[in-house]
């Protein structure tokens, strides 16, 4: 080696180990809902992390959540590699865990044939969040959870049951008076899916709580029983879709082999063993092609009462939304198929859009809600559910 070799050499060493000291940062998916599969450094400022799912097979959802910090301010190139799957969540950001945005397009390059996203990030010594949607844990829903039963003095949170890991399961109840009619929501069976199952379906509960005429009206004539997590693992493990079995929840409406399930069977069996009357049931979810409704196939909703198609009609013609409307085989192992299997109650599943406007969201929630009571009412009204 020439002279002026080894002293390019030791310039390079010497660049590199200044950066070295520079690039200083930490990523954490260690607590609650977070994953991130171990992180290895490319390069100055450079890291590539595995993004994997708990379980297989699974539809593509691939869930990252972490935190980042360095010790100076800088931006740095983070690779997310989905293996065989591919990049679906726009990343959403957070200084405090609680509010969000995402992450601007022209710092997000998706690569579809390598199968993989390189997200630029600002970091420094202030901890951020990086996630596929807003981190909502276990704790943070139920504590949701408990506000709302002390903000209204017929609420109440009570354990339901218990999950596969023995952590609680809640239901949110509210009643008046017993018996009577009631209906049943079901959130966030599928992990990732904040938009629908947290965002919307706070929104929709909240109105149904709220002090407007119809909500007083309608809570007079339905109880209410809300289960606002149900896979309260699988939302702090960071899976993509199923519960700590590695069950995919909404396919076991049929076979009931898992304790969540159950839960929910068991409360409602209990009501209905009360002289109650189940009425009507929502299962929140999120979809990449929502927002939309999952109904009841054609040949049972002639058999019905046609709650669905006047809720869909009011929402129309009262508001400037267009409700689409899928229909699924009765046959399918769905939590709103069980409810209109075994109770015929009327049930859909309510989708938002992964990456719908939140603001959106939470206005559908309150749009749907408000719709429902008023033909839930109207039907209680004219007596039909007795005919
Ligand atoms: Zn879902």
């Amino acid at each position: 080696m020439s002279v002026q070799h080894l002293i390019i050499s030791m310039v390079c060493v010497f660049i590199c180990l200044s950066c070295q000291e520079r690039d200083q940062v930490y990523f954490d998916a260690s607590f609650d809902g977070a994953r991130l599969g171990a992180v290895k450094k490319m390069g100055v400022d450079r890291y590539e992390a595995q993004v994997r799912p708990a379980f297989e097979p699974v539809n593509p959802s691939p869930w990252y959540a972490f935190t980042v910090q360095s010790e100076k301010l800088h931006t740095i190139q983070l690779k997310l590699k989905y293996g065989k799957y591919q990049h679906r969540y726009i990343p959403k950001i957070s200084s405090d865990g609680n509010h969000w945005q995402p992450l601007d397009t022209s710092l997000v390059r998706v690569d579809t044939i390598g199968h993989s996203a390189t997200l630029t990030l600002k970091v420094g010594p202030e901890k951020h969040f990086v996630a596929a949607q807003e981190i909502e844990s276990a704790e943070d829903t139920f504590f949701w959870a408990k506000q709302k039963a002390k903000e209204n003095p017929n609420s109440q949170l009570e354990i339901a049951g218990n999950t596969v890991k023995g952590n609680p399961n809640y239901v949110l109840i509210h009643e008046q008076e017993k018996p009577k009619d009631f209906i049943v929501l079901v959130a966030r069976q599928h992990p990732p899916e904040i938009p629908g199952g947290t965002i919307g379906f706070k929104s929709f509960y909240e109105t149904l709580l709220s002090e407007t005429t119809t909500a007083k009206e309608f809570r007079k004539h339905f109880n209410i029983y809300a289960f606002p997590l149900l896979n309260p693992d699988g939302a702090d493990s960071g899976n993509w879709r199923h519960n700590a079995n590695g069950i995919d929840l909404n396919r076991d409406w049929v076979a009931f082999s898992q304790p969540e399930t159950q839960t929910v069977r068991d409360f409602v069996d209990h009501k209905i063993a009360e002289g109650q009357k189940i009425r009507f049931a929502l299962d929140f979810h999120t979809s990449h092609s929502g927002p939309y409704v999952l109904v009841l196939d054609s040949i049972n909703e002639v058999k019905t009462k046609k709650i669905i198609p006047n809720w869909i009609k009011n929402i129309e013609s009262t508001t400037s939304l267009k409700v689409e409307v899928r229909r699924r085989s009765q046959e399918l192992p769905y939590c709103y198929n069980f409810f209109y299997n075994t109770y015929q109650a009327e049930a859909v599943t309510y989708e938002d859009g992964d990456e719908d406007n939140r603001d959106t969201i939470k206005e559908r929630g309150r749009i749907y809600a408000t719709q429902l009571m008023e033909v839930l009412l109207e039907k209680s009204a004219k007596n039909e559910f007795y005919e």
